[in-house]
């Protein structure tokens, strides 16, 4: 067998945003996030496969950094992340993110991406699956609180996953919720501007919360729950920085990813050491009860596990694989000789 030459055996395929965008039109965004929530749902079902660790977070004034590692036997995933709040007011995202995926056997990185799309792909993917597992089978509507970058993924991967068609939305910047009324027409859904988040969780059947606010917020508070609510919080991911009014968490069954991070970040974060929960994995592989009665209140208290960026990175390798969806980088130092990688530096002189 040859081996490639140096010079393209260690080139690694990367996915700028640009590319992302064509290919999550080439695929269809609807098939996309169908997809991925399968693919999330694959891994999350063969949980003890993983290494797995919380996320090492840099914290600031202003925000937070990220790494977000996992690996099974063969493949190896991180990412990127940051969370800063306060950067919306000065024109700059509040989430940004890029990831690697690589091989165990040689450790040579298989693909590099962005991943700020692809969070908020994997983030919706990520709430469809807890939600497709917990919410009652007759749900339509969904109330979506906070309007902003991750509220309109939202709502496509429910709707495309979970059979979701009216949707309540609420932000307390009305332009927030003005721009997913642009957004979402055109896609079959009745859609709803509210004024008040009590007005927008009328009748919703699920209600997903992703607000920004470095802080612990009570979006919703206890009495806005009825019976048979199922909710995705998933604004609350960092230490001091919940959504949830106490009460709320403290009536409803509670399902998490990782729950050493979730203890950290989550709503889990308000309640005692002994505060009762379910691994969503265990959901999936039928080891653990999801809902067991229509007035019951389900939570997913989702604050983004390592293992989601992973299935997303594995998704978007075999995706874009042999397609023009990929710029190959000269990114790894790959001597002719591996020991000479001196020489390799002299010759180019
Ligand atoms: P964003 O800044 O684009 O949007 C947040 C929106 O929340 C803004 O429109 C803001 O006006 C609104 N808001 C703030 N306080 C509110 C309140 N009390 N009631 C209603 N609306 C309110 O942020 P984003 O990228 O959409 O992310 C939203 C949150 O989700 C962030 O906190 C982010 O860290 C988190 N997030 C979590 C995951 C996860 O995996 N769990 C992944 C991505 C983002």
């Amino acid at each position: 067998m040859t081996h490639p030459s140096p010079s393209t055996r260690a080139m690694v395929p990367f996915v700028s945003v640009e590319n992302m965008m064509r290919l999550v039109h080439h695929v269809g965004l609807t098939r996309f996030l169908v997809e991925l929530t399968d693919a999330i749902t694959d891994d999350f079902k063969r949980w003890p496969a993983f290494d797995k660790t919380s996320r090492v977070p840099a914290h600031s004034a202003g925000g937070v950094i990220e790494l977000m590692p996992t690996a099974d036997d063969t493949l190896y995933g991180f990412k990127y992340v940051n969370g800063h709040p306060k950067n919306m007011a000065e024109g700059l995202q509040t989430v940004t993110a890029f990831g690697v995926l690589a091989r165990m056997d040689t450790g040579y990185p298989l693909l590099l991406s962005e991943m700020t799309l692809l969070t908020a792909l994997r983030t919706a993917a990520t709430s469809a699956m807890a939600t497709r597992a917990l919410v009652r089978p007759d749900a339509r509507t969904m109330a979506m609180i906070g309007n902003g970058a991750q509220a309109e993924f939202q709502i496509l991967a429910l709707h495309a996953v979970c059979g979701i068609t009216d949707i309540r939305l609420y932000d307390v910047d009305p332009a927030a919720t003005a721009k997913v009324m642009t957004n979402l027409a055109g896609y079959g859904l009745n859609l709803t501007a509210c004024t008040t988040p009590q007005d927008a969780v009328l009748g919703a059947d699920v209600i997903t919360t992703a607000t920004a606010d470095k802080r612990n917020n009570q979006v919703l508070t206890d009495n806005m729950i009825g019976a048979g609510v199922h909710i995705n919080a998933i604004g609350g991911d960092c230490p001091g920085k919940t959504e949830l009014h106490r009460d709320i968490v403290a009536r409803a069954d509670m399902f998490v990813e990782y729950p050493e991070q979730t203890r950290i970040e989550g709503e889990l974060q308000q309640m005692p050491p002994d505060h009762p929960y379910t691994e969503l994995w265990q959901v999936l592989t039928g080891d653990a009860a999801g809902r067991t009665r229509p007035d019951q209140i389900t939570l997913f208290d989702g604050v983004g596990f390592a293992i989601e960026d992973f299935s997303a990175l594995r998704y978007v390798h075999a995706a874009s694989q042999n397609t023009a969806f990929v710029q190959m980088l000269d990114f790894i130092a790959d001597p002719d000789d591996p020991r000479d990688l001196f020489g390799m530096l002299a010759r180019a002189a």
